[in-house]
């Protein structure tokens, strides 16, 4: 099962490059280009089981190596596959001892913020929120903390962290950290390389990014840690099955230009829709008035592909019942949660009712695809008119 570079070895492969060719079988002559899908729950095994043999496969699973090489290579670490990023985020949450302190963002995936609760009245963590983009209340909430979970950009709100001076911060201050860059995908950002612990995907978004499974990973350069993690994988049996697993190492073949082409119909968009009249409000750290923006500019490559959007309020119209007519009125971008695939997507958020009440009642997450952005455009301009 080996491949190309050493992942993350100075002068390895571009991130485009390993996205293709990391996590490929072994050249041998009529050799497969591509890993099969194996399909077993366990294998021939005998005599004092050693950790690194194929024993069971809710232990370790050959289908799920070919992924796991390929994004560890992308972000520099050891990876370790999950059933979903949800599964990814609770193996994460399972660090905090016991009456611990967990620091963690005022806008972000919201069930992750669901589950942190839980987490809070079950086994007495205290819940920390910062917002991510204010450097010194990060910092301050450091101290006597067990663990940072970073996201930047945030979701839905697309704040921008200062991740070298948080996540050197806590290294400083002996937390943890785990940075969730489902947003940015490895390709915008390489949080292990700003000193992160740990790298969290949501691998159902761009990594897959065809909206057709559901999965998360988590990438670590600590030894230990990813044995902690991988354990808590097994014992919870948050695995992944092999045809995901495949269906995602396929999507993860084109990221770069998924991504790229997302990004770019992601800012013109977003430039043209801060001019629209029917809009009150655009958040995309492109835009140079952005909050982010500077940033993002010298800490990401690219701005991501996450809109928020605000309608411009119409009287006698409330902003809900506005924001809900723009999603109605749609007829190419679809209606419809999640994000990263490559078919544009918008929802107002706060129709979930566990989103954070400081996200705007009103506020448009679109999901910017791979389209032809003319296509995009002229779809959300009549939607917006309408
Ligand atoms: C979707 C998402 C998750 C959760 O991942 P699932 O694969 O849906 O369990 C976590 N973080 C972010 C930023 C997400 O967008």
């Amino acid at each position: 099962m080996s491949t190309t570079a050493e992942p993350g070895a100075p002068g390895a492969l571009a991130p485009a490059t390993l996205a293709v060719a990391a996590g490929r079988p072994a050249r041998e002559q009529g050799g497969h280009v591509n890993p099969s899908v194996p399909m077993n729950s366990t294998y021939v095994s005998r005599g004092v089981v050693t950790p690194d043999e194929l024993s069971y496969a809710r232990g370790d699973n050959d289908a799920w190596h070919p992924f796991e090489e390929a994004l560890g290579a992308l972000e520099g670490g050891s990876s370790i596959l999950f059933s979903s990023g949800m599964a990814a985020i609770a193996a994460v949450f399972s660090l905090v001892p016991d009456g611990g302190t967990l620091v963690l963002p005022r806008h972000a995936y919201q069930a992750g913020m669901v589950l942190a609760r839980q987490v809070s009245e079950r086994h007495g963590v205290t819940l920390r929120y910062v917002d991510i983009a204010d450097t010194d209340a990060v910092v301050a909430a450091l101290d006597g903390a067990d663990l940072l979970l970073a996201e930047s950009p945030t979701n839905p709100m697309l704040e921008v962290a200062d991740l070298p001076a948080v996540l050197g911060a806590a290294r400083a201050k002996g937390v943890r950290s785990v940075v969730d860059n489902t947003f940015a995908t490895p390709l915008g950002q390489r949080p292990l390389e700003h000193g992160a612990d740990v790298v969290l995907h949501s691998v159902t978004k761009y990594l897959a990014g065809h909206s057709d499974v559901v999965l998360g990973a988590l990438v670590t350069r600590d030894a230990a840690l990813a044995t902690t993690l991988r354990d808590h994988r097994t014992l919870h049996g948050a695995i992944a099955g092999p045809f995901e697993t495949w269906l995602a190492l396929r999507g993860l073949r084109t990221l770069a230009l998924r991504f790229e082409r997302a990004q770019a119909n992601a800012a013109e968009l977003a430039r043209r829709l801060a001019e629209h009249p029917e809009v009150a409000e655009v958040r995309h750290p492109s835009l140079p008035g952005d909050p982010g923006h500077e940033r993002a500019t010298a800490q990401m490559n690219g701005y991501g592909a996450i809109l928020g959007v605000r309608p411009a309020p119409r009287a006698g119209t409330g902003e809900v019942a506005r924001a809900d007519a723009v999603v109605d009125a749609v007829r190419l971008w679809l209606p419809a949660t999640s994000l990263g695939g490559v078919e544009s997507m918008l929802e107002r958020r706060r129709r979930w009712g566990t989103e954070a009440t400081t996200v705007p009642e009103d506020l448009l997450r679109l999901s910017v695809g791979i389209e032809d952005v003319e296509d995009l455009w002229a779809d959300l301009d009549q939607a917006l008119r309408r």
